[in-house]
């Protein structure tokens, strides 16, 4: 998720996303190239529609679709992180290697906790995308800062109205 907000609405992803992968613990050369801040935006400009589609087959379908096209090989990998688990090929370049890893992800998230945890910020002005896998109800926003705007708003638009004020 966090690769698919920097790049739909990030001002600047050529300079954000290079931080952004390496905090996720990817190895990551930066500057990246414009060719592969390019390859990783059409990346997750072609995922962005399973966080969209509130169908869950369609979602599937959709996903199913865009992993058609990823090199995969999964093998267990350490570098000095400990063993654990790479999708793509071994010495694949790093939008494979993001490309493998963010499908299977959202793969997960889909099989586990179901197309209705995927989804895209209800605020208006929030063009954000999210995962949910909390437990709980089914969160509606991107962010914490996202749900008290949006639930000051509604509390005020609530007493607001009894008063006869008319919005603020
Ligand atoms: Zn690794
Ligand atoms: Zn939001």
């Amino acid at each position: 998720m966090a690769l698919i907000n920097a790049v739909t609405t990030a001002e600047s992803p050529a300079e954000t996303l290079g931080p952004l992968l390496a905090s996720f613990n990817f190895k990551v050369d930066v500057p990246l190239t414009s060719d592969e801040v390019e390859a990783l935006a059409t990346w997750a400009r072609g995922l962005r529609p399973v966080f969209v589609e509130d169908d869950q087959e369609r979602a599937i379908g959709l996903l199913n679709e865009v992993m058609v096209d990823v090199p995969m090989q999964p093998h267990i990998s350490d570098h000095g992180l400990g063993p654990h688990l790479h999708y793509g090929r071994p010495g694949a370049g790093l939008v494979d290697r993001v490309r493998a890893n963010t499908a299977v992800a959202l793969a997960f998230v889909l099989c586990e906790y179901g197309g209705g945890r995927l989804g895209v910020c209800a605020d208006a002005g929030c063009e954000r995308v999210y995962a949910d896998i909390s437990r709980g109800p089914r969160r509606r926003y991107c962010s914490k800062t996202c749900l008290n705007r949006n639930t000051v708003a509604a509390y005020r638009a609530r007493r607001s109205v009894p008063q006869g004020e008319g919005p603020a």
